[in-house]
Parts: structure tokens; C-alpha cells; sequence
């Protein structure tokens, strides 16, 4: 590294970000080919009321499934969708399908919310709401078997913005949770101002819920914050059933995590979820 300040280390810098917007470069390309063969899924996580074991909802995931790499985790391609021309074509085609996939469910005579985590071209564009209730419309979905997802990031922009378009998502019905909750800079700030049905704790607070106090007392003072504002909770990355068990005498109500089921493709999530002998096995 100390080489970089040398003369040749000059070049050598100029190289490394040359090559960095190559990477960027060809992956936005190979998105953009991604999205026209189809090569984008949506895996969901189920999500459950703590205390009984009752499912209530499916967290709707995207995976890539490429055709030499095997199936990519959104970590390694969102960041570069988000901020690439691709990205509302994306997000949109996110929407339709998981609200699609609901209101199969939802025909099928499963009561259970579907979660979609929004991306930020979402909210930029500014006519959020329209394409959410055209999305209703068209699938049939109930509004009140919806949820979106939002992280603070995607918040940054413009707030008034964003609130407009958070009040219009609430009118129709919609409910709205506040994703990674605590991560960001301005989580209690932006609880205040926008309306918002429900938090998720960031699953780096529920990690070391056993072994750390200050995890716990974090997540613990977070449990009764919601409460006192009326939003529901929800523990994300819930890995046992200490933990979960944890969660339940701290008063969290739901949770989601590798312990009850990892994200996984629709026609797996039903044969595990959705049958009637898995009905029978939660009761
Ligand atoms: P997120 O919305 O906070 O989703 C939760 C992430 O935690 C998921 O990672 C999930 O697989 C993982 N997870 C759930 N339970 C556990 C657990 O018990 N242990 C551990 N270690 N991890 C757990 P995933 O699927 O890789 O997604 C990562 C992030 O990518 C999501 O975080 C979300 O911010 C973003 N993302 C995923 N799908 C979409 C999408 O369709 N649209 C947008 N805009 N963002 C998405
Ligand atoms: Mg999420
Ligand atoms: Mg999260
Ligand atoms: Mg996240």
C-alpha cells in the first residue's frame, strides 16, 4: 500500500479504479441480461408470532440465479442494481412478483402478509403509490396482506418526498416496517417523522441477545419503544429457540430467522408452510 504514494504507485492507483469500473461496468451489463432471460427469483422467509408458533408472513427475497456463478445473495448485486439505470425495472418486476405469489396465498385461503423490501429508485421516482395500488389491482392482492420494507438509506433523499409518498402508501391500506432497525444514523429521528406500522430489529442486535448485555439491553429498550409508539416488532436473524425464547419474555411478538426457516423458493415455502400437514404440525 505504501507504494501507491511512490511515483509508480501513482499509476498502479489509477489502475486499481480503472479496473473497479470495469468490474461495475460489466456487472451492470450482465444485470441488465439477467433481467431480460428471467434470471432473477424470489425466495421468501417465513415469519412467525413467537409466543404460538403461527405463521403470519412471507419476507420476499431476491436471489440470482446465474448460470455458471450458482445463486447469488442480493449483497453482492443490489448495491450495484440500486444505483444503476436497471434498478426500478427491477424493483418493479420485485413488487409484481411477490404481490403476485400473495395473492395466490391469500386465494388459497392463507391468511399471511407478504413483505417487499423497497429500493431507493422507488421512492425517488415519486409515484410509489400509483404503481403499489395498479400492483393491488392487478394481482388482487389485499392492501392490508402487504407490507413494505424500508431502510434508512432509502429515506436520505428527499424526506418530504418520501413522507408524501408513505401517506398515500398508508391510505390505501398498506402497511409500512422500518427494516434494520438501529443500524442507521437517525433511526429515533426518522421514527418520529414518518408513519410508519412496524420496526424490524437488525438481526446484529438479536445475534448476541444471550451472550451480550448490550444487545440485549438494546433490543429490550427497542421491544418497549414500539410499544409505546404502537408499531408492531419483529426480531430479524432469530438463529435458536433460546433466543427466541428470550425475544418472547422481552415482549417481542415476531420473528423471523435460520430457526424456523431460511428464505427459500414459493413451491418450497408451501410444502413446508402451507400444507395441511404442516398446519398440523405447528398446532
Ligand atoms: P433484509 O431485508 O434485512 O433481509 C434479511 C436478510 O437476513 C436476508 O438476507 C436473510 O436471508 C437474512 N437472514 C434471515 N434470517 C437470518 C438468520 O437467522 N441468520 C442470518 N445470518 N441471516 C438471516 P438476504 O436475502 O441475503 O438479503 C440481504 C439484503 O438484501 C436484505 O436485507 C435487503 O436489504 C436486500 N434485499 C433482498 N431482497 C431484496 C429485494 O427484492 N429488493 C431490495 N430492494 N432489496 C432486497
Ligand atoms: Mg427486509
Ligand atoms: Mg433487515
Ligand atoms: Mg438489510
Amino acid at each position: 500500500r505504501a507504494k501507491a504514494t511512490n511515483r509508480g504507485g501513482h499509476v498502479l492507483f489509477e489502475d486499481s479504479i480503472r479496473r473497479e469500473l470495469e468490474t461495475r461496468l460489466t456487472l451492470e451489463a450482465e444485470l441488465a441480461l439477467a433481467a431480460e432471460r428471467n434470471e432473477f427469483e424470489l425466495f421468501y422467509q417465513p415469519q412467525f408470532h413467537l409466543a404460538d408458533g403461527r405463521l403470519i408472513g412471507a419476507e420476499a427475497l431476491i436471489r440470482w440465479r446465474h448460470p455458471v456463478r450458482g445463486l447469488v445473495s442480493p449483497g453482492e448485486f443490489m448495491p450495484v442494481v440500486n444505483t444503476s439505470p436497471i434498478s426500478e425495472r427491477i424493483a418493479e418486476w420485485v413488487l409484481q412478483t411477490a404481490c403476485t405469489q400473495g395473492a395466490a396465498w391469500e386465494h388459497a385461503g392463507h391468511k399471511l402478509r407478504v413483505g417487499v423490501n423497497l429500493s431507493p429508485s422507488q421512492l425517488e421516482s415519486g409515484d410509489l403509490a400509483i404503481s403499489v395500488a395498479q400492483v393491488l389491482a392487478s394481482t388482487g392482492l389485499s392492501p392490508t396482506s402487504l407490507e413494505l420494507e424500508v431502510t434508512e438509506d432509502i429515506l436520505l433523499h428527499d424526506e418530504q418526498a418520501a413522507l408524501n409518498t408513505f401517506l398515500e402508501i398508508q391510505e390505501l391500506g398498506v402497511r409500512l416496517s422500518f427494516d434494520d432497525f438501529g443500524t442507521g444514523f437517525a433511526s429515533l429521528s426518522y421514527l418520529k417523522k414518518f408513519p410508519l406500522d412496524g420496526l424490524k430489529i437488525d438481526r446484529s442486535f438479536v445475534l448476541g441477545l444471550l451472550t451480550n448485555p448490550d444487545d440485549a439491553a438494546i433490543v429490550s429498550s427497542t421491544i418497549g419503544l414500539s410499544k409505546q409508539l404502537g408499531l408492531s416488532v419483529i426480531a430479524e436473524g432469530i438463529e435458536d429457540r433460546a433466543t427466541a425464547d428470550f425475544l418472547v419474555r422481552m415482549g417481542c411478538e415476531e420473528g423471523q430467522g435460520y430457526c424456523f426457516g431460511k428464505p427459500m423458493p414459493a413451491s418450497e415455502f408451501e410444502v413446508k408452510f402451507l400444507t395441511a400437514a404442516a398446519a398440523a404440525e405447528v398446532a
